[in-house]
């Protein structure tokens, strides 16, 4: 299954766990293993904290401090910290689901990383599931 996400920066953390849910409760399987996965070179997935909005926040901060948008690099495209982002974080994530519900803890949710936004952006969700 496709989610879309539209994203409205140049990096964003945009929670898509409902969306995940959405998928997950749709596909009518109770138990297994949900992949989460990007569509995309300049855009990953990651799992942590949705209460404090601030967590996101220093997240961008940090990660763009860590890989800045200019450092002569060699891509022609010109988004080079975008691609150097993604294979840090990861492009996907996996989550059990039991009895119908992601196992998340009280605190986390499912993150799509924007890292050369704004952009229309699809994250394939699979599910394994145990029978
Ligand atoms: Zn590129």
């Amino acid at each position: 299954m496709i989610i879309s996400v539209k994203t409205g920066s140049r990096t964003q953390m945009k929670d898509i766990t409902d969306q995940v849910r959405q998928a997950v409760t749709s596909s009518g399987i109770q138990n297994g293993l949900v992949h989460v996965c990007s569509l995309h070179t300049t855009g990953a997935v990651t799992i942590n904290e949705n209460a404090d909005p601030a967590v996101p926040v220093d997240i961008l901060n940090t990660i763009n401090k860590i890989v800045p948008w200019d450092d002569r690099y060699r891509h022609m495209e010109g988004n080079s910290a975008a691609h150097i982002k993604v294979s840090l974080f990861g492009p996907s994530e996996m989550v059990a689901l039991e009895n119908g519900s992601l196992v998340l803890g009280t605190w986390q949710s499912i993150f799509f990383c924007e890292f050369d936004g704004p952009r229309n952006r699809k994250v394939n969700v699979t599910i394994l599931a145990d029978r």
